[in-house]
């Protein structure tokens, strides 16, 4: 996909442009290349090419998803365990007709190219999966057009024929005669059931739907640094079309599992480490994992728990960019709890020997001692 035009670009807009001179340049540039006006050779791909443009960044979701991750190649891929599931109601080239003639009035070709519809796939991921990247096979069920009839629905050798009723229109008018007038209702012909052609003899494989459901497995390459929540969009390999359409898009949803130790939040990872009173007092060098190695934290005498140290490009690599975030390691003082004699001795007499006291030495702690003061008064 490196040769594929930037959506901006196709529509000729600027990176800023409103949602109204998005729709503007999509109209001028549909009009120009609808394979029904426009009889050059790429007038199919160049009208392609605008619709999935105007698709996207007519979506703001979808826009935002853009800005962030670009293109992302549908012959790469992810994989793990997902749920599945078919979205969306996309009109394919039928949509120019409702540009043309507005909404409602207009009446669609029943024999029209339709774009298949988008599929959307959630995965859940490991944590570091979600960090470095992965890459995978998914397996996933969609419809596909039929190999053997080529989508027309008819067996190899016969074409669907134009419908005698409705002489291919896909529509029948019904005339009654009411007390109030002639009342003129359309609706679709029973016949053909509104395709406006009739298959005489069915294709073997599809049964005359032009479509068959496949097993189809895809590869997935999920960049590193993708977080909860993302969204991978395939181009093409969505549902086949129809008639010729062009496929959908599939989405695959990135769900992201917690992790024992680390947390995130952006770039940055976070975790706790325990201390003992004797480490945060005197000071100790320490060993902290992270997401790719053990590294050796200096923790300064006196350090008091709740301290935040940072490990420097220790987080996340950036999914758009250079870089990577960092690690922030909070220390937790813990408290002993179990005690020998012997240590209980030595911290009375740690205890008695007076010199450095909280309440006098540290501000923090002063503040602290001050309010509990205050709570015993009654304040
Ligand atoms: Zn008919
Ligand atoms: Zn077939």
């Amino acid at each position: 996909m490196a040769d594929k035009r930037d959506y901006y670009e196709v529509l000729g807009v600027s990176k800023g442009a409103s949602g109204d001179e998005i729709k503007k340049a999509y109209r001028q540039l549909a009009r120009k290349y609808h394979p029904d006006v426009n009889k050059e050779a790429d007038a199919e791909t160049k009208f392609k090419e605008v619709k999935e443009a105007y698709d996207v960044l007519s979506d703001d979701g979808q826009r935002a998803r853009y800005d962030q991750f670009g293109h992302v190649d549908p012959n790469q891929g992810m994989g793990g365990a997902g749920g599945f599931s078919g979205n969306g109601d996309f009109g394919g080239f039928g949509d120019i007709f409702d540009m043309f003639f507005g909404g409602g009035g207009g009446r669609r070709d029943p024999n029209a190219p339709q774009r298949g519809n988008d599929l959307q796939y959630s995965m859940t991921i490991e944590f570091k999966e979600a960090v470095f990247g992965k890459e995978t096979e998914i397996t996933i069920p969609r419809t596909e057009s039929c190999d053997t009839c080529a989508g027309s629905g008819a067996k190899p050798g016969t074409k669907p024929e134009t419908c005698t009723v409705c002489h291919g229109s896909g529509q029948q008018e019904v005339v009654q005669n009411t007390p109030f007038g002639r009342m003129v209702n359309r609706r679709a012909c029973s016949h053909c059931g509104g395709s406006g052609k009739v298959i005489k003899e069915k294709c073997g494989t599809c049964h005359g739907a032009g479509r068959v459901k496949k097993q189809r497995k895809i590869n997935v390459r999920i960049p590193a640094g993708v977080d909860d929540g993302a969204q991978i969009r395939l181009s093409g390999e969505g549902e086949g079309g129809l008639r010729g359409g062009p496929a959908g898009d599939l989405y695959i949803v990135i769900r992201v599992k917690a992790h024992e130790f680390f947390e995130r939040e952006n770039d940055d990872i976070y975790c706790e480490v325990p201390l003992t009173f004797v480490q945060a007092a005197l000071g100790d060098e320490i060993e902290i994992p992270t997401l790719t190695e053990k590294v050796k934290l200096k923790i300064p005498a006196g350090t008091q728990t709740g301290t935040y140290f940072r490990l420097k490009g220790k987080g996340v690599p950036k999914l758009r960019g250079y870089g990577q975030g960092d690690q922030h390691v909070k220390v937790t003082v813990v408290t002993p709890t179990k005690l020998s004699d012997e240590q209980k001795d030595l911290l009375r007499q740690f205890g008695g020997i007076g010199g450095e006291s909280p309440a006098e030495n540290q501000e923090h702690h002063e503040s602290i001692f001050e309010k509990m003061k205050k709570a015993f008064r009654g304040e």
